[in-house]
């Protein structure tokens, strides 16, 4: 059985669509068989649904704008993978709450 430490450094990546085949059907086995694990991507989704739901109000004349921008850029490229690098330290700073949490009750 795949540990669940493991399978808890890809969840984020598993959320966002971003993992190789091989790793995703890990991920999947995994979590069809460990509550815990499954109980973490959930509340990934819910987190990643809850900033989608925040995107969505920005109007889109803005949004376009602003994307127009950031492609116009070269250097934008990196703003963005620092953003999904803090994005992805955020959710495993949550994770890690979540686990001292349940820790804690
Ligand atoms: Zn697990």
């Amino acid at each position: 059985m795949t540990e669940c430490n493991e399978i808890s450094e890809m969840l984020v990546d598993y959320v966002n669509r971003r993992l190789q085949k091989v790793e995703n059907i890990q991920v999947i086995n995994h979590l069809a068989q460990c509550k815990c694990c499954r109980s973490d991507a959930a509340a990934y989704i819910s987190l990643k649904n809850h900033a989608l739901e925040s995107m969505t109000s920005i109007p889109k004349d803005i949004m376009d704008s602003a994307f127009n921008k950031i492609h116009s850029q070269e250097s934008a490229l990196d703003s963005c993978k620092l953003a999904y690098e803090t994005v992805k330290y955020s959710m495993l700073i949550l994770k890690q709450t979540i686990t001292l949490v349940r820790q804690a009750i």
